[in-house]
């Protein structure tokens, strides 16, 4: 049943600080649920879904915007759009996959409300900048009353829709290292049709080619495939040392089946899922050579 607008409540703090402590005390008398651009929240509203009725309004919070760059890399405030991730000049320059990624989330409309510290806390295993972040080491930043915390995005996720996230906390910031000098990045989301869907398979490759021409400090990062984004580990150390041709390609493609298990759901099954998870490790190895 939908959700009547008469009954919730929306909190507006001016700072953090008053944030954080509204956040806190909200466990104890009607708990609030963060609110930044709505565009998860507001589906979930409408289809009655959501068990909060009290909402507290991030978007006054001047201090969790902005992107800021660093000589060792980026801070991305929480607040940040896609649109704004988008069209960064120096994001588009240094952190091409983020940015690809972003362009492909929803439409224009969507871009200019969702932020990407919704994306990761929605924890939608489809969340499409979710592989990104993987593949590029970032560390999310988070705030409570009780101080704050610096967490790997590979250990953000607990399983399916669970992260490491106290109901106190906010997401302040999300922080990605330089990768390395001469790091190729790719990304490529593939949907039901090429634009505004939600993806079956999507991935974020990353990696370096040595002197001798063989591949280095590779990233596989996917989303879809598994409850959680996951790396195929088992995948980059097959690629790890040689060149990123067709051998390569092979045993990537087989030692893939120990990293990740695709579900059969109403976007796709099982069998494609891991057929295309093969082909975009080639793709990616294509743009690479
Ligand atoms: C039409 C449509 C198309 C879409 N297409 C895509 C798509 O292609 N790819 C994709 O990945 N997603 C897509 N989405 C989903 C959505 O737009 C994204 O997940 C978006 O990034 C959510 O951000 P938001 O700011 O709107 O989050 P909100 O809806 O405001 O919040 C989402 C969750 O994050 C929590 N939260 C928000 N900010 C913080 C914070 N700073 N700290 C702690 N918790 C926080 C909220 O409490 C809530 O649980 C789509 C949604 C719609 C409606």
């Amino acid at each position: 049943m939908r959700s009547a607008l008469s009954t919730l409540e929306l909190v507006r703090p001016r700072t953090v600080a008053a944030a954080l402590a509204a956040l806190h005390d909200s466990l104890a008398n009607g708990r609030l649920t963060p609110l930044a651009g709505g565009t998860d929240l507001f589906v979930y509203l409408n289809a009655g879904t959501l068990a909060g009725r009290r909402f507290l309004d991030l978007t006054p919070l001047a201090e969790l915007r902005g992107i800021r760059a660093g000589r060792d890399g980026v801070r991305i405030g929480a607040l940040a759009t896609f649109r704004e991730i988008r069209t960064h000049p120096m994001l588009r320059r240094r952190f091409p996959a983020l940015v690809a990624a972003a362009a492909e989330i929803g439409a224009w409309q969507i871009q200019s409300r969702a932020t990407i510290a919704g994306n990761i806390a929605n924890a939608s295993p489809a969340g499409d900048s979710l592989p990104v972040l993987l593949a590029h080491d970032a560390v999310v930043r988070v705030r409570s009353v009780r101080g704050e915390r610096a967490i790997e995005f590979g250990k953000l996720y607990r399983g399916y829709r669970d992260l490491d996230l106290a109901a106190d906390e906010l997401i302040t910031g999300i922080e990605l290292p330089e990768p390395p000098r001469g790091a190729i990045p790719f990304f490529r989301k593939v949907g039901t049709r090429r634009a505004q869907s939600i993806s079956k398979v999507v991935f974020c490759g990353l990696a370096t080619i040595g002197r001798g021409g063989a591949l280095e400090h590779v990233r596989l990062a996917f989303g879809s495939v598994a409850p959680v984004p996951v790396r195929a580990l088992h995948a980059e150390q097959a690629l790890t040392g040689r060149a990123p041709g067709a051998a390569a390609a092979a045993a990537a493609r087989a030692a893939l089946a120990q990293d990740i298990a695709p579900i059969d759901d109403i976007r796709s099954d099982r069998e494609y899922r891991m057929i295309v998870a093969g082909n975009l490790i080639d793709q990616f190895l294509r743009a690479a050579r």
